[in-house]
């Protein structure tokens, strides 16, 4: 594997949505899942982790829906970290109790908490949540930082918040990496909801041009975004979303997990231009670079 001209032949870093359902209605949601609203059984979902390990997984991020419903995510977790696996959770801050992290938290590289707004009613509209989200994701990220596990923060930029200033919120929760998505269109999981909400390269860039001083700001547009990750759905197979649809493989269960990434489309070079290797440096000594100081590395 060089860099440069490196082209990255195995599932390296793979997003597991392994949990279709969730407890908000995200109007921008792009994994809702309509299409496949069931999981894998307990007993093989627990074997996911080193099938992907097996074939040159370095990193797994457990995705929904909202993960931290599933009454077994703590069992993944530890199977995961059992494989030598980097982990990730990505929420919408559900469940992170300290009670959770005493038990899970040394089986946790990092969380990524969503948040789109500075303001609870603006989360509110876009289906963030019920009016409380932000002052939510501020008390998760205190509790993160209680028991340093190293949080990223996702948001996802539409049409009600693409003239917003996040400096002031990103300097709060002190992530040591802020990704910016635009929001996407994808049929079968949002059309028909999402539609008010996109926004134009323009509009998007207009918010990254305002946040382009934010040195942990990673920012991805539609382009970047589509091909750039490697998905695993419920039931154990591959997707991607280039042809602007889910378009999944064939399972792992029945042909192996090399196949049935071979299924699917991922261009390497996007996922690198997008950092995607970001997690093979050490985690926690980045952990709250931003404090509202320009640091450039
Ligand atoms: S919290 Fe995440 S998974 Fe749930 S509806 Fe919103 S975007 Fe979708």
């Amino acid at each position: 594997m060089k860099r440069g001209n490196l082209e990255i032949k195995k599932p390296i870093s793979v997003n597991w949505h392994f949990w279709p359902w969730c407890n908000m209605k995200c109007r921008f949601c792009f994994a809702t899942f309509n299409d496949v609203k069931k999981v894998l059984p307990k007993k093989m979902a627990l074997c996911v982790p080193k099938m992907l390990r097996d074939a040159g997984t370095e990193k797994i991020t457990f995705v929904g829906g909202e993960p931290m419903l599933c009454p077994y995510l703590g069992e993944l977790l530890i199977e995961a970290k059992k494989q030598g696996l980097k982990t990730k959770i990505v929420s919408n801050g559900t469940g992170f109790t300290k009670e959770f992290l005493i038990k899970y938290s040394q089986f946790i590289d990092q969380v990524s908490l969503s948040i789109d707004s500075a303001s609870n009613q603006i989360e509110k509209e876009l289906g963030r949540g019920w009016g409380a989200h932000v002052d939510k994701i501020l008390k998760v990220s205190k509790l993160l930082k209680e028991f340093h596990i190293p949080m990223q923060i996702n948001t996802t930029v539409t049409k009600l918040t693409y003239t917003e200033d996040l400096h002031e919120l990103i300097k709060a929760l002190q992530p040591f990496r802020w990704k910016v998505f635009q929001v996407l269109k994808i049929e079968g999981q949002n059309d028909g909801r999402v539609e008010e909400l996109l926004i134009t390269k323009t509009e998007y860039e207009e918010f990254k041009l305002r946040h382009k001083d934010i040195p942990i700001a990673v920012f991805e547009d539609n382009e970047l975004i589509t091909g750039s990750y490697i998905m695993l759905d419920p039931v154990g197979r591959f997707f991607d979303d280039t042809t602007g649809k889910h378009v999944y493989s064939e399972s792992i269960f029945s042909v192996g997990v090399q196949k049935a990434f071979s299924q699917i489309t991922w261009e390497s070079q996007k996922f690198l231009k997008r950092g995607g290797l970001y997690f093979q440096s050490p985690l926690k000594k980045s952990f709250n670079s931003y404090n509202g100081n320009i640091i450039r590395s």
